[in-house]
């Protein structure tokens, strides 16, 4: 999480350029701003688990980051910690059935499908490809490179697409030839939770 809140702010700008575009242009300071929130709330009392830390970061996100991606991620984050329940340890099941209950989570909240131009088509195919690789019996680093690569192809995908959810939807066909944010961002978590496993 730390390092997730390092590389948000590292891409703040790109990000809230990203939803300038076809947006409002505040998805890098959203993010930005949650996650810091969250690294404060992590110094003053870390969980001891991964469901913990999962669960706070649910809870801080819901209320830090605001806009539609708030909820979302809240949402993401929250059905993660219920998939790992108290385990102390992660292992590559784990990670991928955490995977697929975000991506159940935030197709619950937001109604979005693969090819709305949202976060769900870069956390969509990185379900797929984290699950293939738990299938394979891979490792957690390797699994979630996996994830992350996929992810990424997923979230280039999006520039593209109609966007058909979330404010870039009322662009129509002028959204097309932008990279979502939320992918984007999505992209960039999954990058990071690769390389700090690994
Ligand atoms: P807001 O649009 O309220 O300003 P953000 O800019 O923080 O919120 O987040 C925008 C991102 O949220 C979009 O790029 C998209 O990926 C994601 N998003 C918006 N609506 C949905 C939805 N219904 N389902 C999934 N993702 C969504
Ligand atoms: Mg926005
Ligand atoms: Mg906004």
């Amino acid at each position: 999480m730390r390092a997730a809140s390092q590389v948000l702010e590292e891409h703040r700008v790109e990000l809230s350029t990203l939803d300038r575009e076809i947006g409002d242009g505040d998805h890098g300071e959203n993010m930005n701003r949650g996650f810091g929130a969250l690294v404060t709330a992590l110094e003053r009392d870390a969980p001891d688990s991964p469901g913990g830390v999962l669960k706070l970061a649910a809870t801080t996100l819901i209320s830090k980051v605001g806009g539609a991606a708030g909820p979302l991620y809240g949402t993401a984050f929250l059905r993660a910690a219920t998939a790992v329940k108290d385990a102390a340890e992660l292992d590559a099941d784990l990670v991928a059935k955490a995977l697929r209950a975000a991506l159940d989570g935030v197709v619950a909240r937001g109604k979005a499908e693969l090819g709305d131009k949202t976060m769900v088509d870069a956390l969509l195919p990185a379900v797929r490809a984290a699950e293939e690789a738990a299938g394979r019996g891979e490792d957690v680093p390797t699994l979630l490179k996996a994830a992350a690569e996929a992810a990424a192809e997923g979230a280039d995908s999006t520039v593209l697409l109609v966007a058909r959810k979330g404010r870039a939807s009322y662009l129509g066909e002028r959204s097309v030839g932008h990279l979502d944010p939320g992918a984007r961002s999505t992209s960039l978590l999954l990058r990071t939770f690769a390389d700090v496993a690994s």
